[in-house]
C-alpha cells in the first residue's frame, strides 16, 4: 500500500499549486479564485524511491450549507483516508479563525498533521512563525508552492511523521 498524503486547508492557500509541485503533474486544478477544486482529486508521487498518494482537497470554510458543506465532506474524508496531512496555511493572509477551526478538528482526527505556512515570499519568516505558533501544531515548513520553493522539505517532514 502506498502512504497517502492529504493535502487540506482553507480555500487559495496553495494547496493545488502543492499538489502539482509534489505529483509533478497538471491534474490539480490552480484557481486564481478560492475553491475551484470541487472534489478530490488524486495523484501518484514519487520520493526517494518511494510512491505515494497525494490528494488535494477543495479546502476548508467555516461554512454549512450547499456546495461548501459538500467540499467539506470531501476534504475530511481525505483526511479520514491519509497517512499523513499536510495542513497548509496562508503566510499573507496570516492566522484566521478558520484555521484555528481547523487545527482543533484535525488534532481530534489524530491523524499525523504537517503544517505548512505557505506563500513566504516577501514575507518576515520570523513574525509569520510566531503568529502560527499558536496553532500548537509543531515547528512549520515554509513554502513558496509557486516557485517550487520548500518542497524538499515538506517531503523531509512528511516523512518524519510517517
Ligand atoms: P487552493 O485553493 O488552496 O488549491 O490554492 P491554489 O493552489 O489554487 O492557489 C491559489 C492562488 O495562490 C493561485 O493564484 C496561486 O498561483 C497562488 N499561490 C500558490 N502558492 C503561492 C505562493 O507560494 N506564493 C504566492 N504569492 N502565491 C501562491
Ligand atoms: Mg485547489
Amino acid at each position: 500500500m502506498k502512504p497517502v498524503i492529504a493535502l487540506v486547508g482553507r480555500p487559495n492557500v496553495g494547496k493545488s499549486t502543492m499538489f502539482n509541485q509534489m505529483t509533478r503533474s497538471r491534474a490539480a486544478l490552480v484557481a486564481d479564485y478560492a475553491g475551484l477544486t470541487r472534489d478530490r482529486q488524486y495523484g501518484t508521487a514519487r520520493h526517494e524511491d518511494q510512491d505515494f498518494i497525494v490528494i488535494d482537497t477543495g479546502g476548508l470554510t467555516g461554512e454549512r450549507g450547499g456546495i461548501e458543506a459538500l467540499m467539506q465532506d470531501q476534504a475530511w474524508a481525505a483526511v479520514e483516508e491519509a497517512d499523513c496531512v499536510v495542513f497548509m496555511v496562508d503566510a499573507r493572509a496570516g492566522l484566521t479563525v478558520a484555521d484555528q477551526e481547523i487545527a482543533e478538528r484535525l488534532r481530534r482526527s489524530s491523524k499525523p498533521i504537517l503544517l505548512v505556512v505557505n506563500k513566504v515570499d516577501g514575507v518576515d519568516e520570523s513574525l509569520v512563525q510566531a503568529e502560527f505558533a499558536r496553532l500548537g501544531l509543531g515547528e512549520p515548513v515554509f513554502t513558496t508552492a509557486s516557485h517550487g520553493r520548500g518542497i524538499a522539505a515538506v517531503w523531509e517532514g512528511v516523512l518524519a511523521l510517517m
